[in-house]
């Protein structure tokens, strides 16, 4: 998609500081991280939003979620972590672009749920 902020970062038109990479998956470091380590892990096809995952492209989201425990691993976040999806305007969702927020590096605060 020509004007989604993070299909540019994907193809590299905006720079960003990649993590991992394959061939459905694209993460990198959010650019106000609220934690030590922060990532945003999203699907190279683009997919507005979590309410937009279907049967043809869940795959995408998969995918997102097999590369959450290697880039974890990666990071060294043997503690744990958090993974977090805005969905929506409502929920906070500002990049209309499916993505998983990787939160951890730190004993983390308050939950929601
Ligand atoms: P959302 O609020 O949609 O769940 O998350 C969007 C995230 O994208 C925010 O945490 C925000 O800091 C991050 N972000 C917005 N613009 C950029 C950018 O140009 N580069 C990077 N690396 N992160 C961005
Ligand atoms: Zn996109």
């Amino acid at each position: 998609m020509t004007d989604c902020l993070f299909c540019k970062i994907i193809a590299g038109e905006i720079p960003s500081a990649k993590v991992y990479e394959d061939d459905k998956v694209f993460a990198f470091r959010d650019i106000n991280p609220q934690a030590p380590t922060h990532i945003l892990v999203v699907p190279k096809n683009h997919i507005a939003s979590a309410n937009d995952i279907t049967e043809s492209n869940a795959d995408a989201a998969a995918a997102c979620f097999t590369a959450i425990p290697k880039i974890a691993a990666a990071e060294g976040l043997t503690e744990g972590y958090r993974v977090i999806n805005n969905c929506g305007a409502a929920a906070g969702q500002t990049v209309m672009h499916l993505h998983f927020h990787l939160i951890g590096g730190c004993t983390l605060g308050e939950k929601i749920v």
